[in-house]
């Protein structure tokens, strides 16, 4: 159910609203609007119908949200969720960058990375330090010595880390250093996972999996919002089709639609949405037209060595001149980079 309040309703008659629901058994959750503010009620149905809510003074309405992603939905909620990370904001007017190499390596790599990108207005550092490859004999990551040298990157420069964590046994830990958890494609119905990071109150850039509808996807938001985090950004990274020129699909409709069904923020990867460096120029200015909110994108100075997908990661200046492309592109469609 969803509660509209009335625009004039005291603190006092909300505070008392609540209080009964919760008497009643039910967790409210209230979400603060611009214009209005409403509480999204979810529980057993029985006990919902037998609270006279349209009763209680400061209310206007009250009527079901039909989604089955209940507090996901655009119908629970109207304006765009904006999720603040240090001075940034995601899901503004502002089109954020993240962008790294796809693995945390030995040595002074990720801080020439972070220099460099800071300097071309990147806002996030992304860099794996958990890696879910598809061999186990492949480089799995540094674990905690690389979450540690992308924290140190982030003091030098002042960028936000984004970061993979790939097990439940892992959150504490990389909430520790990180601004921002990545659920990886591969994870995205790892319900006791989503639950883990739905218990902290760090953002989640929450990948959508190879084969994963749109629904199934914001019903995996869902479990994170469900545990009281909603600082979620969801991120199309290509689907598996029957096309196989590319490593996936970019899915560039998904963005659209989400916009439609969601409040919460859409990012695009097209890194691993194509696997080829050079088709991330174009799918990244796809993407930005198609509406996102932010892109994130693989970058290392020297991809013939990267410790992996090196294929699809771009040179310094090649993600330079991206970055200066994508400002008009950004404007002409009314936003900034
Ligand atoms: C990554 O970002 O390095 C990654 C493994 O992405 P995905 O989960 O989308 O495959
Ligand atoms: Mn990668």
């Amino acid at each position: 159910m969803i509660i509209v309040l009335r625009p004039e309703a005291t603190e006092e008659q909300v505070q008392h609203l609540l209080d009964k629901i919760e008497e009643a058994g039910l967790t409210p959750h209230l979400s603060r609007g611009i214009e209005r503010t409403i509480i999204g009620l979810i529980g057993d149905e029985r006990i919902v119908r037998n609270l006279p809510l349209e009763a209680f003074p400061g209310v206007e309405t009250v009527m079901p949200i039909l989604k089955p992603y209940k507090f996901a939905s655009r119908e629970f909620k109207k304006e765009n969720t904006l999720i603040k990370i240090k001075d940034f904001v995601i899901g503004g007017n502002e089109i954020i960058i993240a962008a790294g190499p796809c693995s945390v390596e030995p040595g002074d790599v990720i801080f020439e990375i972070a220099h460099t990108l800071k300097k071309m207005g990147v806002k996030m550092l992304r860099g794996g330090a958990f890696k879910p490859r598809t061999s186990p004999y492949d480089f799995q990551g540094l674990g905690e010595e690389g979450l540690k040298l992308l924290a140190q990157a982030s003091k030098d420069t002042g960028m936000a880390v984004i970061t993979e964590v790939m097990d439940t046994r892992q959150v504490e830990l990389v909430y520790k250093y990180a601004d921002a958890f990545q659920i990886g494609a591969r994870n995205v119905q790892n319900f006791n996972l989503l639950k883990e990071v739905g218990k902290t109150d760090k953002p989640v850039l929450l990948k959508r999996g190879m084969s994963t509808t749109i629904k199934e996807w914001l019903m995996s938001a869902e479990y994170i919002i469900s545990e009281g985090n909603i600082k979620i950004i969801l991120c199309e990274r290509g689907i598996r089709t029957f096309e196989t020129s590319t490593r996936n699909t970019l899915d560039i409709t998904a963005v659209p639609v989400l916009k439609d069904e969601t409040h919460l923020p859409v990012f695009v990867d097209p890194s691993h949405a194509c696997g080829i460096w050079k088709y991330v120029d174009p799918l990244s200015k796809a993407a930005i037209v198609a509406g996102a909110d932010g892109l994130i994108i693989e970058v290392h100075p020297r991809p013939e060595s990267a410790f992996s997908d090196g294929a699809q990661s771009l040179k310094f200046s090649k993600f330079e001149k991206l970055m200066n492309d994508l400002r008009p592109i950004a404007q002409a469609i009314g936003r900034t980079i």
